[in-house]
């Protein structure tokens, strides 16, 4: 099959790319590098299957594929509130593009949304029929929103088109080519304790996350776009093992052997108090459950940075 990734220099259009390249489909990796790099996918250039594509897809793109998975929008929210307004464009004009290119060349488009739909929630774990509680006015909406609006348009586009679209609910997922300046936790924190500087946990550190490993999510998100075309999602992907963000500090001092300190910090507006997903829709229809243990997943992480930064 030809398969377009939007976002596919980024940390999960990267592995996407490199997993579906070894299944022997022929890529078009699409993006704009705002925090994506050639770095990620500088070994797959020159693969006769591999193409790379300099696009923003704020614009209509005319292309001729079988599927498209579209990723394209900054993910961390130090690079998503750095320019809101494009951000939420990415969100809104990206689907609005791909589900015209999907409709077009009758593809199959799988939409990456995110855990941020259900905001900061009142459900707990968090389930695909619970509608979430997002602030629409704050700093974090022009990510949560658009998304929330990017579902919408692919279920519209269903309804009203026939397209044959799929929505996965993504919660947070580390691993190796997370940008090194990417200001998520996971990044933040190992390469703070490998350069020896303060641990930075904002608020107090009793807020909860549930963290997923990055093969762990590329294998559902192929598992979810070819399911039979009646199953449309939101499926939730992620790992329901949760910690508080202390003790994912903590974690990482140890693993990293650091003598790095914990510094704490004021907690940003509306950081959500907790989050787990219930993937038992996934575990069901995709007989996916994640494989990799927090121990091991940042192990291999630190590994990556560890190699980055010597
Ligand atoms: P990332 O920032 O590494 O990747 C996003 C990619 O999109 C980058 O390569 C970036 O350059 C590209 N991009 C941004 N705006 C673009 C535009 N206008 N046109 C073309 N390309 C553009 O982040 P990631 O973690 O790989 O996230 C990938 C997708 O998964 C995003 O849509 C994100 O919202 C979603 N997601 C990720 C997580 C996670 O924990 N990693 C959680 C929930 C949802
Ligand atoms: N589009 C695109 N590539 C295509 C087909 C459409 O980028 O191959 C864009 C097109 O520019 C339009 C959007 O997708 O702005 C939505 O397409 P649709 O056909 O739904 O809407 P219309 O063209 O009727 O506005
Ligand atoms: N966080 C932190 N220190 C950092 C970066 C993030 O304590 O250096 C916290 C952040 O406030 C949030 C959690 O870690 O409570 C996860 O943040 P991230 O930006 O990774 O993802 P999201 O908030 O989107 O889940």
């Amino acid at each position: 099959m030809r398969i377009l990734i939007t976002g596919g220099a980024g940390f999960l259009g990267s592995h996407l790319c490199e997993r579906l390249l070894a299944d022997k489909h022929d890529i078009l990796c699409l993006d704009n590098f705002f925090t994506g790099s050639k770095d990620n996918i500088l070994h797959m250039v020159g693969n006769p299957r591999f193409e790379l594509i300099r696009h923003d897809m704020t614009m209509p793109i005319y292309l001729e594929v079988d599927q498209i998975y579209n990723l394209a929008c900054p993910a961390s929210p130090v690079h998503y509130q750095y320019n809101p307004i494009k951000t939420i464009k990415t969100s809104v004009m990206g689907a609005i593009n791909t589900l015209g290119l999907a409709k077009r060349v009758k593809a199959r488009i799988l939409q990456a949304s995110t855990s941020e739909v259900y905001g900061d929630p009142e459900v707990h774990p968090q389930n695909e029929a619970y509608w979430g509680r997002v602030n629409p006015i704050g700093i974090r909406s022009c990510y949560d929103e658009g998304k929330r609006a990017a579902e919408c348009l692919m279920m519209d586009y269903r309804r009203q088109n026939g397209v044959d679209t799929k929505i996965v609910r993504i919660f947070n997922t580390y691993g190796s080519r997370m940008a090194m300046s990417d200001g998520r936790v996971v990044s933040n924190f190992i390469v703070q304790a490998l350069t020896g500087k303060d641990i930075t946990v904002y608020g107090d550190g009793s807020q909860t996350r549930s963290f997923c490993f990055v093969d762990d999510m590329i294998e559902g998100l192929i598992r979810i776009m070819n399911t039979p075309k009646e199953i449309s999602g939101p499926i939730n992907l992620g790992n329901p093992a949760e910690f508080t963000i202390l003790e994912l500090a903590e974690k990482v001092i140890a693993l990293t052997d650091s003598s790095s300190r914990i510094l704490f910090q004021p907690l940003p507006q509306d950081d959500p108090a907790q989050r787990q997903p219930d993937i038992a829709l996934a575990a069901e229809i995709l007989n996916w459950n994640p494989k990799t243990s927090l121990e091991e997943g940042l192990k291999r992480t630190i590994a990556y940075f560890r190699e980055k930064l010597t």
